[in-house]
């Protein structure tokens, strides 16, 4: 189930980049954490091989593409942010 930031022609431009690159052969940095978004990378290293799963992160707001990151990473970021969001509505209510 697609996400609407993920129907951008940001996104898929960016989605579009990352996947060429890679078919290149280039190294890519995961940028979680950077750029106006939470979290950050769990892998030992920022490099993102070309044979590994690069997703394409937002910001937190979820409006500004800001670059690869390694899809644990991205995912791992959006679920804390879910979760985080579902506390604060249990506070409110
Ligand atoms: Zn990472």
């Amino acid at each position: 189930m697609a996400r609407p930031q993920h129907r951008t022609p940001e996104h898929r431009a960016e989605r579009k980049r990352i996947t060429a690159a890679q078919a290149r052969g280039e190294w890519l940095i995961c940028v979680q954490g950077w750029h106006g978004s939470s979290g950050g990378c769990l892998h030992p290293t920022r490099d993102i091989a070309p044979t590994d799963e690069a997703h394409v992160a937002h910001n937190d707001e979820g409006n500004v593409v800001i670059g690869p990151a390694h899809a644990l990473c991205n995912v791992t970021d959006g679920g804390q942010r879910r979760h985080v969001a579902k506390d604060v509505t249990r506070w409110v209510l």
